[in-house]
């Protein structure tokens, strides 16, 4: 896409975004009637992702070469990741016990009845559990389910295996890599009804919520837990921008190439269904494809900032509305937790709600508190699913320059060895 197109989509998706949060507000659930539009803009971009996550990650693992060389590039992301990740959480915590917004919130007994149901629907989930679900028994069924994580996992394996089977691996790397380029094609068609689905995404669920008058009321009782989670969601988002421009000496203008992706984050409150988009759009900005193949998709999965930072808030306003006091030792159960809980939730909408549960069951909080923050939640989700998606992209962005090098090196070596010649690269 031409650098003038893309300008113009942008704005596009931006004025879509406002109509919507307008008609939204207007019409309240009587917009639902172009709920569909949405569902198909989003069903277009989940469409994609089985295919393209499989197809990125083989090529993109298989192209390091020697499967030994993978620990490295490997271990980096998977050490920037969890630290940006705990860095959110530390960023929730203080932030959370600054302005103390659970303090004086009545808690009303229709809310408490909401979230003893979603407690009862949803099931406990554990530390073994986040291991096991990295292994599927059933890769079919998972892609069904929308679980990328064992995808992931999987494709990593496979890509690696690909490399030491010698020429035979050759036409099956090919062939990820011929699917590869094709799946971004159609996701660069699909982003062109992005302004469209933002637009009706974001009307429906501002209409589902009752409209305009009725998120005001929601906001005015528990506004200050509202305000604390997008100021710390802000905090991290700036931060992560300052990680970036010091690291990668990328400046504003990676920002705005990422921005449809996550205006599009934000209308979808799904990570993995913006995933295509933020892969295309990393790809426009000139990052080298070992990021976009392998630190983007894998971010998606297992890093999610926003989601940690606002389940740390979401457990400390618990426990302020309960009158629990939480020591040290319980907020750093909390870090862990948090942790854990962000990894395991998948990047669709309000898994980090769900997850929570893990937070809430370690420091012995009551679950049916959840209950209260499901009122504001469809709108919380989408923010802290815009963080989770720069997140990944600044993760791509900084070990560009590390995945470049090893890229270089690769070709190096394909030169040396006489598999390639200077003007031909490896495909
Ligand atoms: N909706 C978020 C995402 O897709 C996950 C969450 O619920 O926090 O990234």
């Amino acid at each position: 896409m031409s650098h003038k197109h893309s300008m113009i989509l942008l704005y596009l998706i931006v004025a879509g975004m406002i109509a919507g949060l307008l008609a939204g507000w207007i019409f309240g659930k009587d917009v639902l009637v172009i709920e569909w539009m949405g569902t198909l803009f989003l069903n277009a971009l989940k469409m994609t992702i089985i295919p393209l996550i499989l197809a990125a990650v083989i090529s993109g693992v298989a192209s390091m070469g020697d499967v030994r060389k993978l620990g490295k590039p490997g271990g980096l992301t998977m050490l920037y990741y969890l630290l940006t990740t705990i860095i959110a959480i530390l960023i929730g915590l203080v932030l959370v016990n600054v302005i103390q917004p659970g303090v004086g919130v009545e808690m009303n007994a229709q809310a408490l009845h909401i979230g003893q149901q979603k407690v009862m629907s949803s099931g406990e989930k554990g530390f073994s559990d986040i291991l096991l679900s990295l292994v599927s028994p059933n890769l079919v069924k998972s892609a069904v389910n929308l679980q990328l994580l064992p995808l992931v996992f999987f494709a990593v394996v496979f890509g690696a295996a690909a490399t030491t089977v010698g020429r035979v691996g050759e036409p099956l790397i090919n062939f990820f890599e011929g699917l590869n380029e094709t799946m971004m094609k159609i996701v660069g068609w699909i982003m062109y009804f992005a302004p469209i689905g933002v637009f009706a995404l974001v009307a429906s669920a501002l209409g589902e919520a009752g409209g305009g008058p009725a998120f005001m009321l929601t906001i005015v009782g528990i506004g200050k837990y509202v305000a604390t989670v997008l100021i710390a969601l802000s905090v991290h988002a700036v931060l992560l921008f300052i990680i970036m421009i010091v690291m990668s000496k990328r400046g504003a203008v990676f920002l705005k190439d990422m921005a449809r992706a996550l205006l599009t984050a934000f209308g979808t409150a799904s990570s993995s269904a913006t995933l295509p988009l933020t892969m295309e759009c990393a790809r426009e900005n000139g990052l080298s494809e070992r990021s976009i193949r392998f630190v983007i998709p894998l971010g998606s999965t297992i890093n999610m900032n926003g989601t940690a930072l606002y389940e740390a808030i979401a457990a400390m306003f618990i426990a302020q509305m309960y009158g629990i006091h939480m020591g040290l030792f319980a907020q750093i159960l909390i870090v862990i937790t948090a942790t854990l809980a962000a990894v395991g939730a998948a990047g669709i909408p309000q898994a980090g709600t769900v997850t929570m549960l893990i937070v809430l069951g370690a420091v012995g909080l009551p679950a049916e508190g959840i209950g209260i923050l499901l009122s504001v939640d469809w709108f919380l989700d989408r923010c802290r699913t815009a963080v989770n998606t720069w997140g990944d992209a600044v993760g791509a962005a900084v070990l560009n320059k590390y995945m470049i090098s090893s890229e270089e090196k690769a070709l190096k070596r394909a030169l040396e060895a006489g598999e390639v010649t200077a003007d031909q690269p490896p495909g």
